[in-house]
């Protein structure tokens, strides 16, 4: 008997990390009553958030005296006031319980002696409105993502949910702004399946990919949002892209911030606490644009360890003085990464560390609920919802506070599914029509058959340059108006690849293609927005424009790709409960 290629379920849910895992956990809370199906490309506990080391912010006030409105201010502020307000207000509201009802489904978090949840401090987390840095992290020695996502993992399996697993997503069915299902590749066997659904969820993850140096994972190519955006779709605020101070040095390998959460410091070349100069309040923790610029900063004052700018220079990250008892209990994992990647212990010698392309802030579009924004007025799909890094609720706005993306995958990811769960109970089954492949079924046809002798490894390596250098750190509108030029030649070329590979089972070469578009269609967005936003905010610093403009500024950006190139519309910004200030610590 020949397999279906033609599914129905109620609610599927595309990507099974943190955030699509919790969604499909809430979409299938009755089991057998509503049928939910996760379609994911990795296996479910391959996900990146597995990767997730160093904790998940909740104001608990287990070790010190906390409040959620505490979290949701320093949110805002570092953010640098582009977050949507209430959003960050309901972010750090429903944390608590959050971490609660993580817990009560068994996901072990390190102890304080009396055995509550334990909590250590992370950058830009601070107590009375800024004054000091406060323990909001809750966390699972440097485990943090990877025990989440057990949990979780395991509570859907009980709740009967549908695993797709090694499925690739090409196309999300839309007619006019009702969403119908998905198309999805299996990888191995190559076949085209079609799923109809009333409600569909992206949660598919970063996109780190685009840059040279990054700790994301392999997989993450921002497929959804690429998908959405040819479906016409518009992504928000891709302009903010986060990186991380401390990734180990040429390799982009994340050391957490749990280490200077730990006490770890950082340290030019003459040994000096540098941070000391940028940010007397919080040091080594303050937000983390302002540390990766400080990095780059000394760089090129050449007090980097090397005292050469033009070289690829660093600094250290010293938590020698924190003892072998401490890492090997904290941060195990960090320290087995040092051993395994540099030969060095930690407890003896300073980490050498760059910053890292780490974290998109923007991506698609959401209401409190999850509901995919369609324009700047106001406007929904429906059946359409995303949630977790590759949507923007927006509780990050210019730039993210660490632990936030773990609370923003459970908090938001929860929410998006119960309104799934309701949305399904009041809809009727969906229909799709009986050539609903087509579009899918001709991209991959045409893919495998492209010929010409361009390489997709070196197209490849000429985005993450041209992202790195002139999309990176520090951008100038001339260097981003070049770069966007530059990519749609690159995002043309792709079309001259030849894929030698003409096997149908696991054909990594035509999904690298694949994927290779989809970064390519997401860096084009992202250039484009980069050279609109002309003043420097959060992670987005430019040095022709280096002051934040809040009369002409203050308002997401969404762009929609359109062919190869952009055209871009704003969103207001929700500024019900605090001001917009000058963002110091
Ligand atoms: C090294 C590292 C450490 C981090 N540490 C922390 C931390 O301590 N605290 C914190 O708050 N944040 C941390 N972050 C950020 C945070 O982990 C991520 O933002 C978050 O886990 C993303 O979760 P997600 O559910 O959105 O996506 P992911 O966990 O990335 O999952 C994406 C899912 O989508 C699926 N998918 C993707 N494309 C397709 C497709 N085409 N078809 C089908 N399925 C697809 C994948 O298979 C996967 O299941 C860290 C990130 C990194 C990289």
């Amino acid at each position: 008997m020949s397999r279906s290629l033609r599914h129905e379920f109620d609610a599927v849910i595309i990507g099974s990390g943190g955030a699509g895992l919790y969604a499909a956990l809430e979409a299938s809370r009755v089991p057998g009553a509503n049928r939910t199906a996760v379609i994911s490309k990795l296996l479910p506990i391959r996900s990146h958030t597995g990767a997730a080391q160093g904790g998940i912010g909740a104001a608990l006030g287990n070790i010190e005296e906390d409040k959620p409105e505490w979290h949701a201010f320093d949110t805002v502020k570092g953010g640098d006031y582009l977050v949507d307000q209430k959003a960050a207000a309901i972010l750090a509201d429903d944390a608590v319980q959050a971490v609660y009802d993580l817990e009560n489904r068994g996901l072990p978090f390190s102890r304080t002696p009396e055995g509550k949840i334990d909590q250590r401090r992370f950058g830009g987390h601070t107590r009375n409105f800024g004054e000091a840095p406060v323990r909001r992290a809750c966390y699972a020695a440097d485990r943090t993502g990877h025990m989440i996502l057990q949990t979780l993992y395991q509570q859907c399996i009980k709740n009967e949910v549908s695993f797709f697993d090694e499925f690739h997503l090409v196309d999300v069915l839309i007619e006019g702004r009702k969403c119908t299902g998905v198309v999805a590749l299996e990888l191995a066997t190559g076949d085209l399946h079609v799923f109809a659904s009333k409600a569909v969820l992206i949660a598919t993850g970063g996109f780190g990919r685009m840059f040279r140096t990054t700790s994301n994972a392999y997989a993450n190519t921002g497929d959804g949002p690429a998908v959405l955006a040819r479906r016409g779709v518009p992504l928000q605020d891709m302009e903010f892209f986060q990186f991380h101070p401390t990734g180990i040095r040429g390799m982009g390998i994340l050391i957490t911030e749990g280490v200077r959460g730990e006490g770890g410091i950082l340290r030019n070349r003459h040994g000096e606490r540098f941070m000391e100069q940028y940010t007397p309040t919080l040091l080594d923790l303050a937000p983390r644009d302002m540390i990766a610029r400080a990095i780059l900063t000394e760089i090129r004052a050449g007090r980097g360890l090397l005292g050469d700018p033009t070289q690829d220079d660093y600094v250290h990250l010293d938590a020698t003085h924190l003892g072998r008892d401490v890492l090997d209990k904290k941060l195990p994992d960090i320290s087995d990464f040092c051993r395994t990647y540099l030969s060095l212990d930690p407890a003896e010698k300073p980490i050498p560390v760059q910053p890292t392309a780490h974290y998109g802030m923007g991506g698609i579009g959401t209401d409190l609920e999850g509901r995919v924004v369609a324009d700047g007025q106001g406007g929904l799909y429906d059946g359409l919802y995303a949630a977790g890094e590759c949507a923007c609720v927006s509780v990050h706005g210019a730039n993210r506070l660490g632990t936030n993306s773990l609370v923003d995958l459970v908090v938001f990811g929860r929410r998006a599914g119960r309104h799934m769960s309701e949305f399904v109970n009041q809809t009727d089954s969906s229909a799709v029509s009986a050539d609903a492949s087509a579009w899918a079924q001709e991209l991959m046809s045409g893919l495998s058959k492209q010929q010409g002798d361009e390489q997709a490894e070196k197209i490849r390596m000429s985005m993450k340059a041209i992202m790195m250098d002139a999309v990176g750190i520090y951008r100038r509108g001339d260097e981003m108006a070049e770069a966007v030029t530059t990519l749609q030649g690159l995002r043309r070329a792709t079309e001259q690849v030849h894929v030698g590979d003409t096997s149908k089972a696991y054909n990594t070469d035509l999904l690298e293609l694949l994927e290779l578009g989809n970064l390519l269609d997401l860096a084009i967005v992202t250039a484009a927005c980069a050279n609109d936003r002309k003043e420097s905010r959060g992670a987005h610093a430019r040095e022709d424009f280096p002051d934040r403009d809040d009369d002409n500024y203050l308002k997401h950006t969404l762009g929609w790709l359109e062919g190869d190139s952009v055209r871009l519309g704003a969103r207001g910004v929700d500024l019900s409960i605090w001001e917009p200030k000058p963002r110091q610590y």
